[in-house]
């Protein structure tokens, strides 16, 4: 992972387009380059940066959730705020048309064309936003896949893009069953919450018990909190899936950051 630059001097060569907020910790940023927008393959993130108060350039790596066959309006990245973070403080105190640094889209983690296989997205937290750019993609190509998305987050509201997922999964030309869970379902902050409880990867097991799925017609893709990407992926060795079956993309390193649901 990228460090500060110590004595870089960064020439800003993008401008946050937009910004939601979901929370005050999750927010979703547009982002759009000077320059065109860089074809990208569902998946792959692009790299931001911004100057520190101390003059030094941070950047870190976003996965893209935006369709990639939208480009026009520029990189859709869903964000968490790492509060003792050295980059996301930053970008959480921009507002609509600060600038920042945009490095163009890279990585591994894709969606690979043709693959009729049913796809589990296991996600956490901010996870999601390379799963929702495949799901994008896909529905803007009129091409769905039979897909299950298991989303984990600490609290409901932190359920980005729910009603976006909700209708797919009622839509019959796909075959997606959306399946999100809190991990801390008796906080005030979930009240009212009727779903499944317990982190992603306490809840993948039974699920895939549920759903039976056979291993050699299956792919998984797992995404987010580094400790659950390895829980999740031991849980699909147990139920048969070979490791070529299975796809990871951690957030950040293994054993360096805090144990929660977060992502
Ligand atoms: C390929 C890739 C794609 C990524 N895509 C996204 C994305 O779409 N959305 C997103 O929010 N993040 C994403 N990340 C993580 C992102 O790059 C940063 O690591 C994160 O935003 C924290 O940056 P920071 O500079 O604020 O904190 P840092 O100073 O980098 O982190 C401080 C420490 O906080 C911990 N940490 C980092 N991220 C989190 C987190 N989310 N929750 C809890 N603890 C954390 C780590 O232990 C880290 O050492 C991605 C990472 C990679 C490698």
């Amino acid at each position: 992972m990228p460090g500060p630059e110590r004595g870089a001097t960064p020439s800003y060569d993008a401008t946050i387009a937009d910004r939601v907020d979901l929370t005050d910790t999750i927010a979703a940023f547009r982002i759009r380059p000077d320059g065109p927008v860089m074809p990208f393959t569902p998946g792959q993130y692009v790299t931001i940066g911004r100057v520190g108060a101390d003059g030094r350039l941070v950047q870190r790596p976003y996965s893209v959730a935006s369709s990639a066959r939208r480009t026009e309006a520029g990189y859709e990245l869903f964000i968490r705020l790492v509060r003792a973070g050295a980059l996301t403080p930053l970008l959480f105190a921009t507002k609509v048309g600060d600038r920042v640094t945009l490095k163009r889209p890279k990585g591994r983690f894709t969606l690979r064309p043709d693959d009729q296989r049913t796809h589990i997205f296991i996600a956490t937290g901010c996870g999601l936003a390379p799963f929702l750019s495949m799901l994008r993609t896909l529905d803007d190509d009129a091409a769905p896949r039979k897909v299950i998305v298991l989303h984990g987050v600490s609290y409901a509201d932190e359920l980005g893009y729910r009603s976006e997922l909700e209708r797919w999964a009622t839509d019959p030309r796909w075959g997606l069953r959306y399946v999100p869970t809190v991990s801390r379902p008796r906080e005030p902050r979930n009240a009212g919450w009727t779903g499944r409880t317990g982190r992603a990867e306490t809840v993948l097991g039974p699920l895939l018990d549920e759903l039976r799925l056979p291993p050699a017609e299956s792919v998984a893709y797992i995404c987010g909190n580094p400790e659950m990407t390895v829980t999740a992926e031991e849980i699909l060795r147990g139920h048969g899936f070979d490791a070529g079956s299975i796809h990871k993309e951690l957030y950040w390193p293994l054993g360096s950051g805090r144990s929660s649901g977060a992502a």
